[in-house]
């Protein structure tokens, strides 16, 4: 069953049992109201009746000093009558609870006389045929006589008004109930919505559609809800798209991967058939066996910058405090031998706390890098610069640069923009993938400017760190 059915269904039984039940209560205290009334009337007459025949018996002249039956009569006759053609009923019995007198269609049973008493008035509700009465019973003292006076009124007015008021308690429940449902309905409705709209926008997804936003119509709970699925797709979303890049990326590398193993096996295959199957001069042996080591050598230095990459993924940071300058110096003297290039250190001291060798081999891939794309005589600079977020190192050439386009694809492994021209320095397109892995490691990232035909600009900051390492010197 729907969820808008079963409110709407659980409404419309509450409402009918809360109506009903507080119209039985309602119809029966008006009805036990006037049923008090009648039967304080009831009393009242009797009271009046008893007075009036104990006065009569008292003006009754008597032959004996004795309240005759027949007297009793009279009197009784008398009282019945109360005047304009109306009948009282009313029984007349005597110290034996035996009638005297009693009027035409006075139907009252005998059981109240024996709950009449000296101070004690008895009265009963009796339903002895359609109508319903109050039978009253009072003790009435005459002359010597002890007598029992009974009185019967008739309530059956009072109880057809509780009949009544129940049949128009009835039809006005049942009519509320069904303006009530038609109007519960369209509330039950308009409540459910966000859940079927959550509904559509889960399916939504089931089929493929992670884009698809429930639309939120309310900010109760509900909404709350709403806001939550839509956060939960969001989330779900960027993993999907994350996972799906992962992949596209996994598979881009398996597909560069075996074309850099490709190329130079094919070399290395088609020298050493060279070799086996042809006798050479020994100039053409060695440039034949030249290349076979060569094209090895590029084989060796892509496994293991490969490695280092694999490494790099999984290695745990164990920072040491080092002075920037003390780096900068370390690289000096490494490149002090290399007289093609210009190079130009300017590193402002300060303590920065790094993997030193990791950092150092950042720095000498982009110093490489830089010395590649550059003309022979051409300036190579240096820079480290203490910023108010970290430390930023900097490496800048006047070289080749590097197009617009390519700029977001060459930290990935085994991205070339000039593959031959790469080649032809030993490089596979695995520098930069190395050093955006160490960085990532450091919580930094590689930052590239670059115009081609200008020149490139290389920067990372090293962001500041808590926590001091060992000290180190180099
Ligand atoms: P490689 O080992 O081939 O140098 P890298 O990952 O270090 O690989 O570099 C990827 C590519 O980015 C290089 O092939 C080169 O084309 C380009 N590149 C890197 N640094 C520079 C630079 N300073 N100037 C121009 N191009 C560069």
């Amino acid at each position: 069953m729907k969820f808008s059915y079963k409110i709407l269904l659980c409404s419309i039984v509450t409402m009918a049992v809360s109506f009903g039940i507080g119209g039985y209560f309602f119809v029966n205290d008006v009805f036990r109201a006037s049923l008090e009334r009648e039967i304080g009337q009831a009393a009242d007459d009797s009271s009046i009746l008893k007075f009036a025949f104990e006065t009569a018996a008292l003006n009754i002249p008597s032959k004996y000093d004795m309240l005759q039956n027949g007297a009793v009569e009279e009197i009784g006759g008398n009282l019945e009558n109360r005047g304009q053609g109306t009948q009282r009923l009313l029984r007349l019995s005597d110290e034996n609870r035996n009638s005297l007198y009693a009027s035409e269609g006075f139907v009252g049973d005998t059981a109240l006389l024996a709950k009449i008493g000296e101070q004690k008035r008895a009265y009963q509700i009796i339903h002895p045929d359609e109508h319903y009465y109050i039978q009253t019973g009072v003790m009435v003292h005459a002359l010597d006589r002890i007598l029992y006076l009974e009185t019967m009124r008739d309530v059956t007015e009072v109880y057809a008004e509780r009949a009544r008021g129940f049949a128009v308690y009835r039809s006005l429940t049942i009519l509320l109930l069904v303006l009530s449902s038609v109007f519960l309905y369209f509330i039950s409705y308009w409540l459910t919505k966000p859940i079927r709209l959550l509904t559509r926008a889960a399916r939504e997804m089931t089929s493929g559609d992670y884009s698809y936003r429930a639309e939120q119509v309310s900010s109760d709970e509900m909404g709350q809800l709403t806001k939550d699925f839509n956060h939960m797709s969001h989330v779900i979303e960027e993993n999907i798209h994350k996972l799906e890049d992962e992949i596209r990326a996994r598979e881009d590398f398996i597909a560069a991967f075996s074309h850099e193993l490709k190329t130079p096996l094919t070399a290395v295959i088609g020298y050493a058939d060279i070799l086996r199957s042809r006798k050479l001069d020994d100039e053409k042996h060695f440039l034949s066996a030249n290349y076979i080591y060569t094209e090895g050598k590029r084989l060796e230095a892509m496994s293991l910058r490969l490695l280092d990459i694999i490494v790099a993924k999984r290695y745990r940071l164990e920072p040491q405090k080092t002075g920037a300058e003390v780096l900068c110096a370390y690289l000096k003297d490494m490149y002090a031998g290399k007289k093609e290039y210009q190079f130009q250190f300017d590193c402002e001291p300060c303590r920065i706390c790094v993997e030193v060798d990791l950092i150092k081999t950042v720095l000498l891939n982009l110093i490489d890098n830089a010395c590649k794309a550059s003309e022979p005589g051409s300036v190579i600079e240096i820079t480290g610069a203490e910023r108010e977020e970290g430390y930023l190192f900097a490496v800048k050439d006047h070289g080749i640069g590097i197009p617009k386009e390519e700029l977001r694809k060459i930290t990935e492994a085994f991205y070339m923009v000039d593959k031959s021209r790469s080649r032809s320095h030993n490089g596979a397109g695995l520098g930069l993938a190395l050093c955006s892995e160490i960085l990532k490691l450091h919580g930094s990232e590689l930052m590239i400017e670059s115009t081609p035909g200008v020149g490139s600009c290389f920067s990372f900051l090293l962001p500041e760190r808590e926590g001091a390492g060992d000290e180190t010197s180099e």
